[in-house]
Order: C-alpha cells, then sequence, then structure tokens
C-alpha cells in the first residue's frame, strides 16, 4: 500500500527503490506494460531495442523535493511498412517528451510564477521543496495557455498605468461575467477600435470619458449602446467644483476661522500679499514649537515663494506652459495658483486617533497642576488607568503640551527656554479648495458638525457657492440613485448658474451626452473594473514594476 505514495496514480508503473535522505526522496520506477504501441504505425511492439534512464523532478514529498529516476525501454517496430524503426516508452500521463519535471510539478511552478512571481516564487519553491529558478518560473509563467473568454455582452474599459503617469495600458473586463478578458498595451481609440471589430457581438460599452475610448468604441462597435461610467462622471464633477472653490481661497480660510471674524468673498482684483511669511519674521516666532511644526512652516514658506513667482511672472505676460518650465512645476499647479484669490493654504489631515486619546483630560489636569513628570505619568497611566499605548506617546504629548503649566512649575529642561507666549488658541481643521470639493458634494444632512459649519459659512457669505453646492449636491443624488428625469433640468440649471466651471462641465457632458444619458438609465458600472486595476496594480508593483507588458497580461489572464 505504501507504494501507492510513490508511484504517481493512474501510471502503469511499479516502483523497484525508495530511498529518503534529508536532502531528498528518491524513487526508482520502471514501466509495467509487456508492450507499446509504436506512435506511427499504433501496432502493439514487443521486442526490446535498449533501456535507459530518465531522471524526472517531481512534486515534494514530507518537504523534500523528489527525483524520479525514470527505467524506460526502446522498442523496435516490427511492421516492415512502417518508417519507424524503433521508438522510446512515453509516459503521457506523467511527464511530456524531453521534458525534465514532470506534468504537476510544471503545473505547481507555473502556478507559482503566475502568482508571486519570479524571486519570491523561487524562495517559496525552494521552502517547498521544489526548487527552480526565477527565470524557469517566468518562463513558465509566460507560456501558460490563456483561457478562452466567450466574447462579452457588457464590455467595462478602463486604463491603468504601466509606469506611473507615463505610459498607460487598458484593461477590458466582462461586466456580467466579472472577469477580466484582455489588456491592450496602450489607450488609444485604435486599440480599442482593432479589438472590437475582432470581437463582434459587445451590446454595451462602459467607459471612462475621455475621448479616445469614445472614439474608438464608435468606430469598433458603432451598434453598441455606450455608458459613460458613473465613477468618472462624479469624479468630473468634483474636479469642476474644485475648480469653482479655487477661486475662493479667502472665503475658505474664513470659513474655517475662529467664528467671530467675518468672510470676506473673492474680490475681482487679486489683494496684495499682505500676509507675513511665518519663517522670514525675524524674532523666531516658532522658537519652543515641535521640529514638525519647524518643517510645516518652512515647506509653507517654500509654497508661498513658489505662488509669487507664478504670480509676477504672469503678471509679466509670461504664458502658464512658460511659467511651468521655468520654475519647474506642472501646467496643473500653475493654472491652479493662477486661479486662487490668495495663497492657498494646504488642508490638514483629519488628526489620527491615538490610544492616548481617552487620557487627554487628565494629563490636562495633571499639567495644570505642575505635574509634568513623562515617564511617572506614563507609569500611572498604565498601571492605574488602562492605558496600552507607548510610553514615547505620552513623553511627546507632555513635551507639546507643557505650556498649559502653571507660570513657574513644573520641571526646569535644559537647552530648552521655558514657553513664555501663551498657548495658541485651538482651531477648527483647515481644509484646501480640493477637501471643501468633497464636502460639496454631499446633502448637508450627510455632514458632520464641522462639514455643516464650513459649508453653511461658505453658502451664505457667496452667494456663487450657494449655487454651486446646489448643483453639486443634486447632480450627486441624480447620478447616485439614476434619476434620468432631472437630467435636463440639472443641465439648463448648471448652464444659467453664471459658474464659469460648471458651465464648461455642462458643456462637457452634453458634448458625450448619449452615453451620460445611458449611464442614468442603465445599471452597468464600471465599479468592477476598478477592482480589477487594482488587482493588476498588486502584481505590477510585486514585480516591483518591471513586469514587461506581456508578463503582466499573462499573470492577469492565466492566473
Ligand atoms: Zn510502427
Amino acid at each position: 500500500m505504501f507504494e501507492n505514495l510513490f508511484v504517481p496514480v493512474g501510471t502503469l508503473l511499479h516502483m523497484t527503490v525508495a530511498s529518503v535522505t534529508d536532502e531528498h526522496v528518491r524513487v526508482d520506477l520502471a514501466a509495467m506494460a509487456p508492450a507499446m504501441p509504436c506512435p506511427r504505425c499504433c501496432v502493439l511492439a514487443s521486442r526490446i531495442h535498449s533501456r535507459y534512464q530518465r531522471t524526472l523532478a517531481d512534486v515534494p514529498m514530507i518537504q523534500r523535493p523528489v527525483v524520479r529516476i525514470l527505467h524506460v525501454r526502446r522498442f523496435f517496430c516490427n511492421q516492415a511498412a512502417c518508417p519507424q524503426r524503433t521508438f522510446c516508452e512515453r509516459l503521457p500521463d506523467l511527464v511530456a517528451a524531453g521534458a525534465r519535471r514532470t506534468t504537476r510539478l510544471r503545473t505547481e511552478q507555473r502556478r507559482l510564477g503566475l502568482e508571486v512571481g519570479g524571486e519570491a516564487g523561487a524562495r517559496l519553491a525552494q521552502r517547498q521543496g521544489m526548487p527552480v529558478s526565477p527565470a524557469t518560473l517566468l518562463r513558465l509563467a509566460r507560456r501558460a495557455p490563456l483561457p478562452v473568454a466567450p466574447t462579452p455582452r457588457v464590455l467595462g474599459v478602463d486604463d491603468f498605468s504601466l509606469r506611473k503617469g507615463q505610459v498607460f495600458g487598458t484593461i477590458l473586463v466582462d461586466l456580467e461575467r466579472r472577469q477580466p478578458i484582455d489588456r491592450l498595451p496602450d489607450r488609444t481609440s485604435d486599440s480599442l477600435a482593432t479589438w472590437l471589430e475582432q470581437h463582434p457581438g459587445v451590446e454595451i460599452i462602459s467607459r471612462d470619458r475621455a475621448t479616445e475610448y469614445a472614439d474608438g468604441a464608435t468606430r469598433g462597435a458603432p451598434a453598441a449602446v455606450q455608458i459613460a461610467d458613473r465613477f468618472h462622471l462624479l469624479q468630473n464633477l468634483r474636479e469642476a467644483l474644485q475648480r469653482v472653490l479655487e477661486q475662493q481661497v479667502a472665503a475658505i480660510a474664513a470659513a474655517h476661522a475662529l467664528p467671530t471674524e467675518p468672510i470676506v468673498p473673492a474680490a475681482a482684483e487679486q489683494p496684495a500679499l499682505t500676509e507675513p511669511l511665518t519663517v522670514a519674521a525675524s524674532a523666531d516666532p516658532l522658537a519652543g514649537r515641535s521640529r514638525r511644526e519647524r518643517l510645516h512652516a518652512e515647506s509653507r514658506a517654500c509654497r508661498h515663494v513658489r505662488y509669487t513667482q507664478v504670480r509676477a511672472l504672469a503678471r509679466q505676460g509670461a504664458s502658464i506652459h512658460a511659467i511651468a518650465r521655468q520654475l519647474e512645476l506642472s501646467r496643473q499647479t500653475v493654472r491652479r495658483l493662477l486661479r486662487a484669490d490668495q495663497f492657498p493654504e494646504q488642508g490638514q489631515r483629519r488628526p489620527q486617533r491615538s490610544k492616548l486619546d481617552p487620557f487627554v483630560p487628565y494629563l490636562r489636569d495633571q499639567l495644570a497642576t505642575g505635574n509634568d513628570n513623562a515617564a511617572a505619568l506614563w507609569r500611572v497611566l498604565r498601571d492605574q488607568h488602562g492605558y496600552t499605548g507607548g510610553r514615547s506617546q505620552v513623553t511627546q504629548w507632555i513635551a507639546n503640551h507643557r505650556q498649559l503649566c502653571p507660570p513657574g512649575a513644573g520641571t526646569v529642561r535644559r537647552g530648552r527656554p521655558p514657553a513664555t507666549q501663551p498657548p495658541p488658541p485651538p482651531t477648527p481643521r483647515r481644509r484646501s479648495a480640493r477637501q471643501v470639493s468633497w464636502l460639496f458634494m454631499r446633502p448637508f444632512d450627510r455632514l458632520d458638525a464641522e462639514g455643516q459649519q464650513v459649508v453653511e459659512r461658505l453658502t451664505q457669505a457667496v452667494p456663487a457657492l450657494q449655487t454651486a453646492y446646489t448643483c453639486g449636491t443634486s447632480f450627486m443624488t441624480m447620478v447616485k440613485t439614476r434619476d434620468y428625469a432631472a437630467y435636463d433640468g440639472w443641465i439648463s440649471a448648471a448652464e444659467q448658474s453664471g459658474i464659469g466651471a460648471l458651465q464648461s462641465f455642462a458643456v462637457g457632458l452634453e458634448r458625450d451626452g448619449a452615453a451620460v444619458r445611458a449611464a442614468l438609465r442603465l445599471p452597468w458600472s464600471n465599479g468592477h473594473v476598478e477592482g480589477q486595476v487594482n488587482h493588476l496594480k498588486r502584481i505590477k508593483r510585486m514585480a516591483y514594476g518591471r513586469a514587461k507588458f506581456d508578463l503582466l497580461r499573462q499573470r492577469v489572464l492565466a492566473a
């Protein structure tokens, strides 16, 4: 019965020798069939010409590589009419002709190559007892047969970047079967049109808003219904809202300030830059601030210099292209800085939650009584209050809040003068135009209290922003609920809004009108394609971005 472990099931072989060492398992096998059919004339032959050995690698056993020594025979073909004089024994169930590894080992190794790639696959294979070189794994992966996919009825098309932001490919997904079908090496209309011509029968094509795919789909499958992907519709809306908000930098800053300060709508004329640069002041106002705050102030100063340079060059009549080249900025950045009505502050990230948060009131009380011994406080928190975070977190917090100590109290530190300035009042999180644009797509009751306050103050101070907010939320609701009936009304509202960015967004929608209307009428969307793009990115990163297009295609489609 143990022989079953060593002899591949379904083969006419018997084991002659088996040995197990620390390095490997060796199994000698010999064929049992007394006669073999000639591959040419198919008549059974039994006269043996010679015997020889083949050494094969097989799938591992007890975590050791398996070496199979196959004792095989060469037969004479006795048929006078047959041109084949001799032939060797074939074992097609076990191994391909001339191969050095069994079919099942090749299948396992190919799977490793497809799933985890060359280098990592080779390391795993070594551990699992089927050693193989990275190059061989990739060769096996490249030769993997591709599954034959039927032509989809509903096709999702999207791009992905092969090299970050420089080279793009196209991913094609069957949206009904939720399967990737193919990859195209670029994102041109020609490639898509050619693919569609070779695969007739696609009835519905969901695509982004770029003209290339629209054109390719029209030429390759003129009868198919095109759908503008809803995710991309909302993305375009958000970008339009961001452009509107970038002209209201002053209002956004004021909306995040304390409620006592009034909001001034953007003036038509560019206001003079009167705000002082934080790091340029003679007396260092950052004395006693943390390293992070200093770095932040330095980077803000750099951005401020860049902003003034861009504005100055534009005043001298330089084109966006020329400014971008001279200052080594992207044209998009230059455009954004020129649109802004004042220096755009960077948005702040939402503060991350920390394990220390529940204990902050306690720490404040302690500092107020003059106790700023971080090590002692950490021990008390850990032993008596159940704090599970690290000691450095407590130390850092104390260092940042030592000004809460009453004057003269607390430990006197070497090197750092005691803070003399009163602590700055806590200010609400500041948002960039981009971050506010997300708020402008949400219905008011779906915003948190902070978001509601910002939206309320902006829309009350600047009437155009009230219009933009209404347009933004109603478009969002229309797309989410696929409210086809609301579309025409929304377009005319946007056209009459008097807001340039929204008007050109509406013009763009109307240019692609049939596909946008289809997006509101039909249930299909590219959500699943995005998932496939993420899967593809994961594979690409696993290969450190070095996988060539053919291998990437194999690993996505054959895996
Ligand atoms: Zn023959």
